[in-house]
C-alpha cells in the first residue's frame, strides 16, 4: 500500500477547521471567564448589574468577536482558499480589540497578543510568525502609548511583555525549523522507499519480459499456462496453444548477419503483439520460437487468428534484409480440460513439426 506524500497529508488535514473550532472554544472560555469575573467583582461594586457590566466594557468586543467568528465560518465554507489568511488576520484584529478594551483593568492585558502568534505557529509558516511578532510589538507599544497614566511599573511590564513575545516567537521559530527538518527527512525516506518500490517493479518486469522483443519470456509463459490450466480445471473453458517458429532463420543470420536477425525477431514479435487481442498471451519461448495462448470459443476462430498472424509476418518486408520477408511455421492445439502443460506443448510442437515437414510457412492443427 502506498503512503500519501507527507506534505499532501499536512495540507489535506483541515487545520483551518481545527483552528476555527479552537477559536469557538476560546470564545466560550472568554464568555465564561467574563461571567466569573463579574461574580467576583459584583459584591464589591454597588449598583453593578449584569446589564451595565456587560454593556459598558464587554458588549462591543464580544459582539465583534461573535461577528468575526461568523465571518470566518462563512469564509471557510464559501472561500476555503482564503480561510487561512482570514483566520490569521482575524486573530490579530481580535487580540488588538481585546487589548484595547481590557488594557486599563489588567497589567497582563498584552498577553492577548500572543493569540495570533500561537495561531501562526500552528500554520507552521515562518512568514506568518514574523508578521505576527511585528504586529504584537505594534499592539504592545500602541497600548503603552495610549495608556493615560504611564508609570515605572508600566515600563517594566512593557519590557517583560517584549521578552515574553520574543521568547514565544523564538520558540515558535525553533519548532517550525525542527518540524521542517523532520518533514524533509521523512520526505527523503519516502522518496527512497518509492525509488526502491519502482526498482523492485522494474526487476519484476525484467524477470518476466524478454529484453529483445518485449514479449513475455519463457518463465512468464510457464507461470501463465500453469495458472490458466488450473482455472480451466475449475471452470472448463477453451484454451488453444500455438507454437510459432521462424523458417530458415539460421540462413537469415548467415546471409544478413545476427544484427539483421535480431531486427527480424523484433518485427515478428511486433506483428504478434499487434495481431492478438488482450485476452491472448504471447511469449518468446526461446531463440526464434514464440508461443501464443488463445482463449477463443472454438478452434475455427483460433485458427483464423493464427493464420492472420502468419500472413501478416510473411507480408512484412524487413529493411535490414534488403526488404526480404521472413515466414513462420505454426503448430496449433486445443487444450482439453485436464491436459498437462507438457502434453499440450508436445501436441503443438508435433503440429509445428508437421508444418515444417510439409513445406513451412503454414499452420497445422493437432
Ligand atoms: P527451421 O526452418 O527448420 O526452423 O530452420 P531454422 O534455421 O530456423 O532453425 P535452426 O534451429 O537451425 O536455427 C535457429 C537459429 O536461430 C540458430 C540461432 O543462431 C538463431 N537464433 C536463436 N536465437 C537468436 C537470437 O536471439 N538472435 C539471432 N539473430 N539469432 C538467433
Ligand atoms: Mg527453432
Ligand atoms: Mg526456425
Amino acid at each position: 500500500m502506498t503512503r500519501p506524500h507527507l506534505h499532501s497529508l499536512l495540507i489535506t488535514f483541515n487545520w483551518n477547521r481545527l483552528i476555527l473550532n479552537i477559536m469557538w472554544a476560546i470564545s466560550i472560555v472568554v464568555f465564561i471567564s467574563q461571567w466569573l469575573i463579574y461574580e467576583v467583582i459584583a459584591p464589591q461594586v454597588p449598583f453593578l448589574t449584569p446589564l451595565n457590566y456587560f454593556a459598558q466594557d464587554l458588549l462591543i468586543p464580544d459582539s465583534i468577536f461573535l461577528l468575526i467568528m461568523i465571518g470566518l465560518e462563512l469564509c471557510h465554507r464559501t472561500y476555503p482558499q482564503w480561510s487561512e489568511v482570514a483566520i490569521i488576520s482575524a486573530s490579530i484584529v481580535l487580540s488588538y480589540i481585546y487589548l484595547y478594551f481590557i488594557r486599563d483593568y489588567f497589567a497582563v492585558a498584552p498577553v492577548v497578543l500572543l493569540f495570533p502568534l500561537f495561531i501562526s505557529i500552528i500554520y507552521f509558516k515562518k512568514g506568518y510568525l514574523l508578521a505576527c511578532l511585528a504586529l504584537c510589538f505594534v499592539g504592545l507599544f500602541g497600548a503603552f502609548c495610549l495608556s493615560e497614566h504611564r508609570s515605572t511599573a508600566d515600563m517594566i511590564d512593557l519590557i517583560l511583555m517584549s521578552c515574553i513575545f520574543l521568547v514565544a516567537a523564538f520558540t515558535g521559530l525553533a519548532v517550525i525549523r525542527r518540524g521542517s527538518e523532520l518533514i524533509e527527512q521523512l520526505d527523503m525516506v519516502q522518496q527512497s522507499e518509492q525509488e526502491l518500490r519502482i526498482q523492485a517493479m522494474m526487476m519484476e518486469r525484467m524477470a518476466k519480459i524478454d529484453p529483445l522483443t518485449g514479449l513475455h519470456n519463457h518463465k512468464s509463459f510457464h507461470e501463465h499456462i500453469e495458472k490458466l490450466l488450473e482455472d480451466q480445471r475449475l471452470h472448463a473453458f477453451p484454451i488453444q496453444i500455438a507454437i510459432l517458429d521462424i523458417d530458415n532463420f539460421k540462413q537469415v543470420n548467415d546471409t544478413f548477419g545476427h544484427w539483421a536477425g535480431d531486427i527480424a525477431l523484433k518485427q515478428a514479435a511486433s506483428c504478434i503483439a499487434d495481431s492478438l487481442s488482450h485476452t491472448c498471451f504471447a511469449a518468446r519461448y526461446g531463440g526464434e520460437e514464440f508461443v501464443v495462448l488463445l482463449l477463443e470459443k472454438d478452434m475455427q476462430s483460433a485458427w483464423k487468428i493464427v493464420e492472420k498472424l502468419r500472413i501478416s509476418i510473411a507480408r512484412r518486408p524487413i529493411e535490414e534484409m534488403n526488404r526480404r520477408h521472413i515466414t513462420v511455421s505454426i503448430g496449433l492445439h486445443a487444450i482439453e480440460t485436464g491436459e498437462t502443460k507438457e502434453y499440450a506443448f508436445q501436441q503443438a510442437d508435433q503440429a509445428l513439426y508437421v508444418s515444417k515437414s510439409e513445406g513451412k510457412n503454414r499452420t497445422t492443427i493437432q
